[in-house]
């Protein structure tokens, strides 16, 4: 197991630079009960899931990855069963790993990401297309319990508390979600391709915009920040920040990128 720092400089590093050869996956770190994957997009992209094992022994994702067999995922979670996905949004490079759920799995989305994974609507995004040339297809996959997510709605998974965020711009439907063990204190935040981790330190939204408008994706990330600070200090305190493609940060780091200035929020 190595250090949280030690993982943050490593993912970093695969950032910045992109170009290297990868391994096709790679086991980044274990943080008490959250795995972390990643997966090399051609060899370049670093693509980030998160696995998190509940108390009974099932696995609740965060995004299943660019992986259509889920090497990477089966190989961390051996023969549990993976019983939800929460899904940011619906990118190829974050649902090609549905293609390894089970019948009655459950998957988080927005409804109009929804309709992309059940394979009712092709995604607007320009990589759905791109991807189509590499991967099979993992549209349609039969029996999965398709759960659509709106603004503010919680939802529980064995023990894994989630709670849904609306972050519309990347995609139409890409959305934050707040994840914890309800026997914990600390929430971890996933923002997707809604906001990454830049060299500068900086979070800002997934530079492939798609379907996305670029003040929509500004604005809503916003208001997430402040809707997270207005429900209380226990959950922005100490709260780590997980992206699709980057390095972790910190919600300081992410409100100061976006302008929230979490002195005046909270007094
Ligand atoms: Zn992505």
């Amino acid at each position: 197991m190595s250090g949280y720092a030690e993982t943050v400089g490593s993912l970093r590093e695969q950032f910045i630079d992109p170009f290297r050869p990868k391994p096709p996956v790679e086991r980044v770190f274990d943080n008490g009960s959250i795995s972390v994957i990643s997966h090399y997009l051609l060899g370049k992209l670093t693509v980030v899931s998160y696995i998190l094992e509940t108390n009974d022994n099932n696995i609740v994702l965060i995004d299943s990855g660019v992986d259509s067999e889920g090497v990477g995922i089966k190989a961390i979670i051996g023969d549990k069963t993976i019983k939800a996905v929460a899904n940011t949004h619906s990118d190829k490079d974050h649902i090609n790993g549905h293609a390894i759920l089970t019948p009655g799995a459950a998957v988080y989305a927005h409804q109009n990401e929804l309709d992309v994974i059940s394979g009712n609507r092709r995604s607007d995004g320009l990589l759905q297309a791109a991807y189509n040339f590499f991967t099979k297809s993992t549209n349609t996959i039969d029996g999965l319990n398709l759960i659509p997510t709106y603004d503010g709605m919680e939802d529980r998974v064995d023990d894994i508390d989630l709670r849904f965020f609306n972050a519309e711009g990347h995609t139409t439907g890409s959305q934050v979600i707040l994840a914890k063990k309800a026997q914990d204190e600390k929430y971890h935040l996933y923002t997707g391709d809604a906001a990454i981790l830049y060299r500068d330190g900086v979070f800002r939204a997934a530079p492939w915009f798609l379907d996305h408008k670029h003040k929509v994706a500004q604005t809503n990330m916003s208001e997430v920040i402040r809707k997270i600070l207005r429900s209380g200090h226990r959950i922005a305190d100490g709260l780590a920040v997980h992206t699709g493609h980057s390095a972790s940060g910190t919600f300081e780091q992410l409100a100061n990128s976006y302008g929230v200035s979490l002195d005046k929020e909270l007094h």
